[in-house]
């Protein structure tokens, strides 16, 4: 039987493993993709908006040749982070439900059945875009995962989303050669953009390279066009390609199976959980890193929600002297 089985092998979750495996405990991390699945899934090249020290677990220097790491530094130091302090890891399979008690519990997942004393959800919320609820949404030119530019050369995309992620996408589709429309539903970009992100995409708009729509709601997508609803009136505007960067959300249906309740008084919908251990309403099931957050997923980001691992970490190593 494991002291703690963690759920996601992020890099909380790989924090989590790691701290815990320190405390003499034993641990492992369940993941339904690859290690850090979510990075995985970013776009190729991207730059974090974090420096690298802000991004490190368990004490390891994260050296690189950037002042902000790209994505490939970061998969390249979350690995030799998990291969040095020789983690548990059971990658490529998914949980499902959880049931039984702290000291007693039994984590079902698409390949079998794990026995452990105490959980921690590290889940994320990459997994699950915030949808548009629009028509066409599922037609094959919609993603709502931006990867990279250069498929997109010459050709019309539409962008839709006012944060940080959209910015960059259109910024970087520009630069490859498509020619693309932004379109965003409030009447300015969002003031998370980054300081250094903004001018950049404000003068290509000013200077036509870039079309952008704002205060404009997307009513249906068809294939080969999009249609708004702008300030002026409905337009149909061409797209051979479509990113939908909305954001995404915890997985609300995988927490309740977990047993993890929501805060009543949290528009979010954020866990209930004591800040003091992390753990929620359930004992022994605790959570850590973006998912504490709920529906508001920059609430907590690696900066901050590494801090997680040594607060559970701690207190499970008090619980068992
Ligand atoms: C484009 C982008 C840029 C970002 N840049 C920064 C930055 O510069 N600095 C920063 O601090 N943060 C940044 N963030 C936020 C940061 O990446 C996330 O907050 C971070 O990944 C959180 O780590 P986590 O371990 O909590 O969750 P995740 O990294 O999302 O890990 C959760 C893991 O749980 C797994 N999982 C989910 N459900 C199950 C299941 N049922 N069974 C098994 N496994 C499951 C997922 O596959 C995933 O691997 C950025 C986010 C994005 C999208």
């Amino acid at each position: 039987m494991l002291d703690v089985l963690i759920i996601g092998a992020g890099p909380v979750g790989l924090a989590c493993a790691l701290e815990i495996q320190r405390r003499g405990l034993r641990a492992a991390v369940v993941e339904k993709g690859a290690l850090v699945n979510s990075i995985v899934g970013y776009p190729t090249n991207m730059e974090f908006f974090s420096t690298p020290e802000l991004l490190e677990i368990g004490g390891y220097p994260f050296p690189t040749n950037h002042y902000k790491p790209l994505r490939e530094d970061a998969l390249d130091y979350y690995l030799r982070v998990a291969t040095s302090e020789k983690l548990t890891l059971r990658l490529h399979e998914k949980v499902l439900s959880l049931t039984g008690e702290q000291g007693n519990f039994t984590v079902t997942t698409d390949k079998g059945e794990i026995r452990t004393r105490n959980v921690i959800v590290a889940t994320g919320f990459y997994d699950l875009p915030n949808p548009l609820n629009v028509p066409g949404e599922d037609l094959p030119h919609v993603s709502h995962y931006y990867k990279e530019p250069y498929q997109h050369a010459t050709q019309q995309v539409v962008v839709i989303g006012a944060k940080n992620s959209a910015a960059k996408a259109a910024l970087q589709l520009t630069r490859a050669g498509a020619r693309v429309t932004l379109i965003v539903r409030g009447p300015a970009l969002s003031d998370s953009v980054k300081y250094w992100i903004r001018p950049d995409l404000v003068n290509r708009i000013t200077e036509g390279r870039i079309t952008a729509y704002l205060s404009t709601t997307v009513t249906a997508i068809r294939p080969g066009a999009v249609e708004v609803l702008t300030p002026d009136g409905p337009r149909m505007l061409p797209a051979d390609f479509v990113y939908a960067l909305t954001g995404y959300h915890p997985d609300e249906d995988l927490l309740g199976r977990l047993g993890v309740e929501p805060d009543p008084a949290d528009e979010a919908r954020a866990p209930l959980f004591d800040p003091a251990t992390q753990e929620t309403t359930r004992p022994g099931l605790f959570v850590a890193g973006t998912v504490c957050g709920g529906r508001a997923t920059s609430r907590w980001f690696i900066e901050n929600g590494r801090h997680h691992a040594q607060l559970i970490a701690a207190h499970l190593a008090e619980q068992r002297s």
